[in-house]
């Protein structure tokens, strides 16, 4: 797979039949497996995730400190794919970090697209969906792509943090999730990370920093729902910021169609 792969139109996408039969307690029982995981460090999370999970992939919204993750994972699995919803509606700064940083890490990357382009979705759903209905915006541009991509894989790490927001208060390090049907593993290598050890990492490890990092902007989602907030403030008070919206949906259960089940304490 190289760099500039697609995945195309996530319609062409089809589940092979091991990922169908993908099974309950053979992912419960890898969950269970990796209880130590709760404390192991990042490297070691990511380095379990492809290892011993058959089709890993990560995600990464390439934002503003997506580089922590990917550096990690270019450190431990550079083969594993990482997945970036390309929903047409980005900031061009997020779409050269993207491919600036898929070139620096040696990274595959693959672009995940809503099955209807904005200017179809604008004749189908009106103009400016997100300003109306910005959950139906991030279901057809967000949640339903990745998804429909997730029956390619068995297990995903995505970066997200317990002290982000409060629905990620509990996130654990690794997980059981069933979709659409079929049980995946997913891991959150950075789960128990501060804002403090975000910043270190980055600038211990000299990262590049996403262009609009130092303009405000300090959690990078698309353009029409992302604005700069100021140095005292939440650093995600600026997506959605006009709405009591917080979450895109892909980490949320909110459909009821997802389960977890969290790997066993340590011990
Ligand atoms: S973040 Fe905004 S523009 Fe992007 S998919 Fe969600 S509602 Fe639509």
């Amino acid at each position: 797979m190289s760099d500039t792969a697609e995945l195309g139109r996530v319609t062409s996408l089809a589940p092979s039949a091991a990922a169908v039969e993908g099974d309950e307690g053979r992912v419960r029982g890898l969950v269970d497996a990796a209880k130590g995981l709760e404390e192991a460090d990042a490297r070691g999370v990511l380095a379990w995730l492809a290892t011993a999970v058959p089709r890993p992939a990560v995600t990464s919204s390439f934002g503003a400190e997506s580089a922590v993750l990917l550096h990690l994972l270019a450190e431990v699995a550079p083969q594993v794919p990482v997945l970036f919803l390309d929903t047409g509606l980005h900031f061009p700064e997020t779409l050269a970090f993207r491919r600036d940083l898929a070139e620096q890490f040696g990274l595959q990357v693959v672009d995940l697209h809503p099955l209807r382009s904005v200017d179809e979705q604008a004749r189908d759903r009106g103009h400016r969906l997100w300003e109306r209905d910005p959950d139906a915006c991030c279901g057809l541009r967000k949640t339903v792509p990745l998804r429909q991509a997730l029956r390619s894989f068995d297990g995903w790490a995505s970066g997200v943090r317990r002290v982000q927001t409060p629905e990620r208060a509990d996130t654990p390090v690794v997980e059981a999730r069933r979709h659409d049907g079929r049980w995946l593993v997913k891991v959150a290598p950075l789960a128990a990370w501060t804002d403090e050890d975000v910043g270190h990492y980055l600038d211990a490890n000299e990262l590049p920093r996403h262009p609009l990092a130092g303009q405000g902007f300090r959690s990078i989602g698309c353009a029409p729902c992302t604005t700069a907030v100021a140095p005292d403030q939440d650093p995600r008070a600026g997506r959605w910021a006009s709405t009591a919206k917080t979450e895109c949906g892909i980490h949320l259960d909110a459909d009821g169609a997802v389960e977890r089940t969290r790997a066993a304490a340590p011990g």
